[in-house]
Order: structure tokens, then sequence, then C-alpha cells
């Protein structure tokens, strides 16, 4: 059968994920007007309660974050940090899928209850049985449930495909393997924008040696290195997605940690220009395209301010934080503000020499880039809006079909979903595996 290899690509290395408009038009449904509603803070603004560093001048509005992994059970943690931060919303990369992930799907759409909406989850495919049609059928029905029942709004892919993802011949399924077309023609069909992780660093193609650019990072992960490791070449892989995301024009891609190139600013910007349904985050690869020349960077948001979305790859679970990538030593909620103070510390102001959000992925330092006001709104918050659907009013619980497990039943006995299917009851005293999101979804 298919899914997820678990030899020497197995799930275990699957730890960790990462992360630009030159055009109008862009990734996803069109812009707004250019008078911009979604610039400007809303009535319904979360409130700052904490005083994070901005550019001196600059109101703080609200924030998206289009890449986070989260878990019901660190709902207290998550809601802190949304407050703290200014984040309006917050995307939920590792939302579960159908079958195998249907207990995680159910905690995730809680999670996004609780929350007023605030949390936004992704769903992921069950990759067990893949690809023949059937599979592919059973996955696109799934994907229509989360959105309808579930109040879900995109479909997640981890870097697993194309790296351990196998199918019934235990054979590498190829980004671009067309047996997959049918779930991303659904995608573009149901609205739900795909965020997918191609590939990892380029470093991690090279010996895990003293000489390597990312040896601290693999040297606490030895299992990320894909050195001799029987895959794709980094630019195989990142060449075979472009070629799936121009198969697919009627479906938005977000290629999450910078079009997954941030070493390579030219062909992220080839790419984009090329493939106006493509959207790139952030997120856990501000080190990473921080390396190049400040004006160049500012050059290239400018270019395309339309298509670039703030994430930071949080992870926030009960007894788990992932600030977008981790050493050693565990994060503390005590670096979550810094962690997302040194993001607007580079996008908003014009220090030099200064830590990036990650220094785990490199002991380097990078030039903040001084972003202007307008573009900083649209990378902040209105890009994510439009991608979304979200419209220019408040946030709000997603509409569901499918009853609420802390529906009036839930009152006498909360530990049961009332209304759920049987063996899709919420224990909070159980979670799926542990309070963290599950390694995969990264
Ligand atoms: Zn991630």
């Amino acid at each position: 059968m298919g899914g997820v290899g678990r030899g020497a690509n197995g799930r275990g290395t699957l730890a960790f994920c990462a992360f630009a408009m030159m055009l109008s038009g862009a990734c996803g449904r069109a812009p707004e007007p250019a008078t911009a509603k979604g610039t400007a803070a809303p009535a319904a603004s979360p409130s700052n309660k904490a005083s994070l560093w901005h550019r001196e001048g600059r109101a703080p509005g609200p924030i998206i974050d289009i890449h986070g992994h989260l878990s019901l059970f660190g709902i207290d943690r998550i809601e802190a940090v949304l407050d703290a931060v200014g984040i309006e919303a917050i995307i939920n990369l590792s939302g579960g899928s159908g079958r195998g992930g249907a207990r995680n799907r159910m905690a995730s759409r809680v999670l996004a209850e609780r929350l007023g909406g605030r949390v936004i989850n992704f769903a992921l495919p069950d990759w067990d049985g893949c690809c023949d049609a059937a599979w592919a059928a059973r996955e696109v029905q799934e994907l229509r449930l989360a959105r309808d029942q579930d109040g879900f709004a995109g479909l997640k892919i981890s870097k697993a495909l194309g790296l351990a993802v196998t199918d019934a011949s235990n054979a590498l399924i190829p980004v671009d393997d067309p047996r997959l077309d049918p779930l991303w023609r659904a995608a573009g069909v149901l609205g739900m924008p795909v965020a997918i992780h191609i590939a990892d660093p380029k470093a991690f193609w090279l010996p895990a040696t003293p000489e390597n650019e990312r040896y601290e990072e693999l040297s606490v992960h030895p299992s990320w290195s894909w050195y001799q490791r029987g895959v794709p070449e980094w630019a195989a892989m990142l060449d075979a997605g472009e070629r799936m995301f121009a198969r697919n024009p009627g479906t938005t891609f977000i290629a999450v940690h910078f079009g997954n190139a941030a070493e390579d600013l030219a062909r992220v910007r080839a790419m984009l220009g090329r493939l106006p349904n493509v959207c790139i985050d952030i997120s856990a690869r501000v080190g990473e395209f921080g390396r190049h020349p400040a004006a160049e960077v500012r050059q290239f948001f400018i270019d395309f301010q339309d298509r670039i979305l703030f994430g930071t790859d949080i992870g926030i679970g009960d007894d788990h934080l992932m600030l977008g990538s981790n050493g050693a030593v565990e994060p503390t909620m005590a670096d979550v503000l810094p962690f997302y103070e040194a993001h607007f510390r580079y996008l908003e102001g014009k220090e030099r020499q200064i830590d990036h959000p990650s220094p785990i992925q490199g002991r380097w330092k990078v030039d903040a880039i001084e972003l202007p006001d307008e573009v900083l709104d649209k990378v902040y918050r209105a890009n994510a809006r439009r991608v979304l659907g979200l419209g220019a009013g408040p946030i709000a619980p997603r509409p569901t079909r499918r009853p609420s497990p802390f529906a009036p039943a839930a009152a006498s006995d909360p530990s049961v979903g009332a209304g759920a299917a049987p063996g899709m009851a919420l224990r909070p005293t159980a979670p799926p595996a542990s309070g963290s999101p599950p390694e995969e979804d990264h």
C-alpha cells in the first residue's frame, strides 16, 4: 500500500518545514481594490497586550500568520500569543486529515471555534493507499468534508511528498505525479488554497559536516539530512513543483518557506513571474533570504508585494513549542515575542547585522529591509485575507455543518462529543498522539 515511507525516509525525518506581485491579479482571488480596505486596522482588531517593537511612527495593525502548527491542547498558550503579538488570525497547517487523522481534524475544528475563528485550519491528505483513482476520489471527498463540515479553509502538503510518500509499488511519488492532479483541481474548485512545502534547504543535500552551513541544525536533527538518501536532487524537486503549479492554473498555491528556494531569489522571481496562481510565505526563511543584499530583497518584496505572505512556522502545543526551527533546547514562551519582533525588525527596520528569527538555522546576521508601509500592510495582512477569501470584515468562525462537539449535550458530559460520529468523540485527556501536532505535518 502506498503511504509515508518508514525506511530511510521515514516519518521521523519530517519534523521540520520551514518558506513573493509584480503583476496585479496574482495568486488566488482578485486583489482587493487599490483603496485596500484590508490595510487598515478594523474595529475588531485584537488587543495588543504587549508592547512589541514596530517601526517608529508605524501603528501596529492586526497581522495574519499564514503558517502555524497548532494543537487544541495548547489553546491557552495560542490565545495568549495571538493577543500579545496582535495576530487577528493564524493558519493551522496541522489541521488533520480524514480517516487516520480524523480525531486531529475534529480537535482542530474545536480549536478554531473556541478562539472565535482566529485559528483557520488547513487539512492534510491521508497518503495511505496513494495514488489510484479510488484514493484520489476519497481524498477529494475528504477535502470537501473538511471544508463543509468542519470549516477548513485550505489544504496543506508537507515535504513528505517527493521525499517520503510512496505508492503501492513502494516508489517515491514525485511532486508533479499526474495521479495527484484530481486533488489539486478539487482544491481549486472548492476555493481552498494549497500550502505546499517542497524539498528543504539546499544545504540538507550536502554532507552534514562542519563545513555545512546548516551543520548546527543538522547536528541536532541528523535525520533531516538528505545527503545520499536516494531522494531527488533539490532543483529537480522544485522543477517538479513548478510543472505541477503550471498544470493547475485554477488552483492557488502558497509555496511555503519563500517558495522553498530562499537561497535563489532569481529562481523564485522567475517562478512568480511565470505562475500567477502561486504565492509564497516567508516562514522559517528570513535568515536564508536575508543573506542576499538588503536592497535586492527589498526590491523583491516591492515587486511582488501582492504575492508574499507573513508567516512564521510557529508550533504550539501543550507541551511543545517550535519557533521556525528548534535547536537542542526547546524554546519557552518567553522566546515567542522576541521571535516575532525579529521578523518585524527585519521587515520594518533599517538596522544592519541583526539577528534573524531562528539563529539555529545559521549563526549569521541579516540587514533589515525597511519596507514601505503599504507593502507591509499587504504582507502582514491584506494578501492573506485575499488568498483566504476573508473579505474586509471582522474575523468570525467559519460555517460548519457538523454539530459541534460542544453543542448542548456536551454540558452534561464534556468529554464526549455530542453529535459527533462514533469514534470522533473528543477527549481532551487523550490527545491524538501527544499535545503536539503530528511530526509529518510540518
Ligand atoms: Zn511548517
